[in-house]
């Protein structure tokens, strides 16, 4: 199978590639539960998002900061796993062209 290219993708791509559950899902974890590894646990205040990519699994990985410490942090979403979502972020590399 041919591997996938790494892509970065805008927040409003990112909405529309979540259905309501994975919404709620992605919502919980950027507010509760990204490890920081500055505050050495979870970032407390939740993270700023500043950079998303749909990996070549088409899992979702965010890149931001720490609303406590403003350091760097990450966190990847196996969304890829979800029969659903894969195929949902398929038509969405077509419908780029990437
Ligand atoms: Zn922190």
């Amino acid at each position: 199978m041919k591997r996938l290219p790494e892509i970065q993708i805008n927040l409003f791509q990112l909405a529309v590639l979540l259905d309501e559950e994975d919404k709620k899902f992605y919502d919980y974890v950027i507010a509760h539960n990204v490890y920081c590894s500055h505050c050495r646990g979870v970032a407390k205040e939740g993270i700023d998002v500043e950079e998303v990519y749909l990996t070549d699994l088409n899992d979702i990985r965010v890149q931001g900061r720490c609303k406590v410490c403003n350091g760097v942090v990450g966190r990847l979403f196996e969304y890829g796993e979800k029969k659903d979502f894969y195929e949902r972020a398929n038509r969405f590399r077509n419908s780029i062209k990437i």
